[in-house]
């Protein structure tokens, strides 16, 4: 017999991250189960997940390949030192991970989420430089809207006003460039926008402004997934790499949502044929049963570590959980699952299904926007005049007592299912979206 479902009326000790706590604790929603598509609440209700939670159960909930290996391996070894000791998942899994990654980018440092990853990876882009006896590049540049996670270097690089204003002066010698998002020309685009590759060119105009030897790494998400699913332009990606090469400058890829299949390859690298120097990961590497990030990064500086001089051998960096054998194991279990069922490429198969299913809600009231690509969407709301989120915000408890998990950012709706998803699920999922936006003020 299964354990009885725990639930609580115990709300005021846990402060709950990035909620408005006393409106949560006023109106509290509460998951007590998953299984594949679905959670369940703990008035023991249905909720399909339009989100893979917080775009990180690629596999779905509760997937039997991930709860075995991470049972099995907490039996086994639960727990090994992090540094100056191995353990054969660790091993395993980034030898595994490499085969996956782009050509060239072959080595794996494991963190333990998205936002260490960036710290990881904007660090390791630093102490490069200097290993080459470049140490003057020191500037990193982000994006507007761009989100990279909380630490410091993410939020510093991260182009999210108020994730940055509360927190004093952060980094100094970041820079960041405009966004891509253009409602003017770009409306309703399906798939990829067709106007915008020259906002690329603002890279220069940013480079321009300091030495371009000053300028160690420039981190982009291939596509803003926080902020609301901003896609590139076509050929935008491009012309930020070309940029990147011309003046000796890192090119990290922020791929913690389009990582793992999200865009029908294993990779927004691949799916978009532009290999950054660096990829920092987190959320799919687990299918997120078990915290875990990591920073893939190319030989040719991985090789700046292990051939330099005697000081300069080791990174003074890494995490008591880096590379934990319990979310080693998570890894394993979970790449097994998407080797086993296609899910890497199973987006592919679904996109166009997708597109025509989340484009089908343009036309409802209040709807300024619909973007797509591989199993991401997005719907752009109006906002109201002076209370902006409160429409998307409103949305998404509408759904929720529906029986949908929809993620909102400002007055933009979000959508990234599992990847399991069926057709019916699609056609579920949106009708369900599509009567909540019927009903919205
Ligand atoms: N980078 C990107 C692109 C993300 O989307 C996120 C999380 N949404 C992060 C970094 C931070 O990841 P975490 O919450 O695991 O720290």
């Amino acid at each position: 017999m299964n354990a009885p479902i725990r639930v609580t009326n115990n709300l005021e000790a846990f402060w709950m991250p990035f909620t408005a706590n006393r409106q949560f604790k006023s109106n509290p929603r509460m998951f007590v189960a998953a299984k594949d598509m679905h959670y369940t609440t703990a008035d023991g209700r249905q909720v399909l997940d339009g989100t893979a939670g917080l775009w990180c159960c690629n596999a779905g909930h509760g997937r039997p390949k991930i709860t075995e290996a991470v049972q099995k391996q907490v039996a086994e070894l639960d727990y090994a030192p992090a540094f100056q000791m191995g353990h054969p998942a660790a091993f395993e899994l980034a030898s595994r991970l490499v085969q996956l990654t782009p050509q060239g980018i072959d080595h794996v440092f494991f963190a333990n989420s998205g936002s260490e990853a960036v710290d990881s990876a904007l660090k390791i882009a630093l102490a490069y430089h200097r290993a080459r006896g470049e140490g003057q590049r020191f500037r990193l540049i982000g994006r507007e809207r761009g989100y990279h996670g909380v630490g410091f270097g993410g939020i510093s690089v991260g182009g999210i006003v108020s994730n940055r204003k509360m927190f004093g002066t952060l980094l100094t010698g970041v820079d960041h460039i405009r966004h891509t998002h253009d409602l003017t020309r770009n409306a309703f685009s399906r798939g990829l926008p067709e106007h915008g590759a020259e906002y690329a060119e603002d890279l220069e105009r940013v480079i321009a402004l300091h030495d371009p030897s000053t300028i160690a790494a420039v981190i982009i998400e291939p596509i803003a997934g926080s902020t609301g699913v901003l896609l590139p332009p076509k050929g935008y990606l491009e012309r930020i790499r070309a940029i990147c090469d011309k003046h000796g400058i890192l090119l990290i890829f922020d791929e913690v949502i389009t990582g793992f299949g999200r865009l029908g390859a294993p990779f927004a690298a691949d799916y978009f044929g532009v290999t950054p120097d660096m990829m920092t990961v987190a959320k799919g590497i687990t299918s997120g049963v078990i915290p875990m990030g990591a920073v893939f990064a190319k030989k040719e500086i991985y090789d700046a570590f292990m051939t330099g001089p005697e000081h300069l051998i080791e990174l003074f960096h890494g995490y008591t959980y880096s590379a934990n054998p319990v979310a080693c194991a998570a890894a394993l279990g979970t790449l097994d699952t998407y080797a086993e069922e296609g899910l890497l490429t199973r987006a592919a198969d679904l996109a166009s299904y997708w597109e025509d299913a989340v484009h089908s809600l343009k036309g409802l009231p209040h709807v300024i926007d619909i973007r797509n690509l591989g199993l991401i969407g997005a719907i752009e709301l109006e906002p109201i005049a002076g209370q902006p989120t409160k429409r998307a915000f409103s949305a998404f408890l509408k759904a929720y007592e529906k029986g949908l998990l929809i993620r909102t950012t400002g007055d933009i709706i979000a959508l990234s299912p599992p990847l399991i998803i069926s057709k019916a699920q699609i056609d579920e999922l949106i009708t369900t979206l599509g009567d909540v936006l019927k009903a919205l003020d």
